[in-house]
C-alpha cells in the first residue's frame, strides 16, 4: 500500500509557502489506517516500548491506536493549561516566539522505556521538547516514530543519538 497516495497536500496553508500535509485523508480511509498504525506497531514491539507518549493533538491519533493495540499506556503531552494536576514544563521555539509543553509528573515511570509518536517531523522542536519532558521524569526514549517526515528540514538532527522510524519522506 502507498500511503502517500492517502496524504492530501494542501498549498499555501495555514500561511503562504507552507505546504501542509493533512493526514485526515488517510485517518479517512480504515484500511490505510490500519496499515500505517500496524507499521507502528511493529516498530514499537522492536524497540521494546513499555508507554507511548504523543504531543497534542495528532501525536495521539498516531499513538493512542498503538498503545491500544499492545495493551500499553498512554501519557499525553500537552499544551500548558490543559492538564489538571501537577506538570513539569519545557518550553521550546517556534519560527515566531516560544511555546510551552508539558506532561504530569507521574506520566511515566523511571527507567520506562517510551516510544514517542507524532505526524509529522518538520524541524523537530516539538519532538525535542517532548524528549526532554520524557527524561526529566527518568523516561528512556526507546525510540519516536512519525507517519511522515520532511527531509528538507533537517528535523532528524536535533535527534541524533534517538532511533527514529518515519513512515514516509517528503
Ligand atoms: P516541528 O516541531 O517543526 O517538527 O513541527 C511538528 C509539528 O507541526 C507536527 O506535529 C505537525 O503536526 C506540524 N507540522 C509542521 N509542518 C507541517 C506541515 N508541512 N504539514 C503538516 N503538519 C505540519
Amino acid at each position: 500500500m502507498d500511503l502517500k497516495e492517502y496524504i492530501t497536500i494542501v498549498e499555501d496553508w495555514p500561511k503562504p509557502g507552507i505546504q501542509f500535509k493533512d493526514i485526515t485523508s488517510l485517518m479517512d480511509d480504515g484500511k490505510a489506517y490500519k496499515y500505517a498504525t500496524d507499521q507502528i506497531v511493529e516498530y514499537a514491539k522492536k524497540v521494546d516500548a513499555d508507554i507511548i507518549v504523543g504531543p497534542e493533538a495528532r501525536g495521539f491519533i498516531i499513538g493512542c491506536p498503538v498503545a491500544y493495540a499492545l495493551g500499553l499506556g498512554f501519557a499525553p503531552v500537552r499544551k500548558e493549561g490543559k492538564l489538571p494536576r501537577e506538570v513539569i514544563r519545557e518550553e521550546y521555539g517556534l519560527e515566531y516566539g516560544k511555546d510551552v509543553l508539558t506532561m504530569h509528573k507521574d506520566a511515566i515511570k523511571p527507567g520506562q522505556r517510551v516510544l514517542i509518536t507524532d505526524d509529522l517531523l518538520a524541524t523537530g522542536g516539538t519532538i525535542e521538547a517532548t524528549i526532554n519532558l520524557v527524561e526529566k521524569l527518568g523516561g528512556i526514549v526507546a525510540g519516536c516514530a512519525f507517519l511522515i517526515e520532511l527531509t528538507y528540514l533537517d528535523g532528524r538532527d536535533k535527534l541524533n543519538g534517538y532511533d527514529v522510524c518515519t513512515l514516509l519522506k517528503y
